[in-house]
């Protein structure tokens, strides 16, 4: 048995970016990149951590949400 851990939660963002498909967003004209978005969620019944990886494509739209600036 493990004692009680600290609850934590965040985020990390990887961004690649030499990795350019050439979509560029109709919006803002930016080219889209792909971010890997990572996050790790700990599971309230078994306490094992969770981890999602998650692929968006990123252009000045979403930077925002994407990197929480
Ligand atoms: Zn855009």
């Amino acid at each position: 048995m493990q004692g009680k851990k600290k609850e934590r939660s965040f985020v990390t963002k990887v961004m690649k970016a030499t990795m350019e498909f050439g979509k560029r967003c109709p919006v803002c004209g930016e080219v889209m990149k792909p971010v890997q978005v990572i996050s790790s969620q700990r599971s309230p019944r078994s306490g094992a951590w969770r981890f999602n990886t998650t692929t968006v494509m990123a252009c000045k739209c979403n930077n925002k949400e994407v990197f929480g600036a």
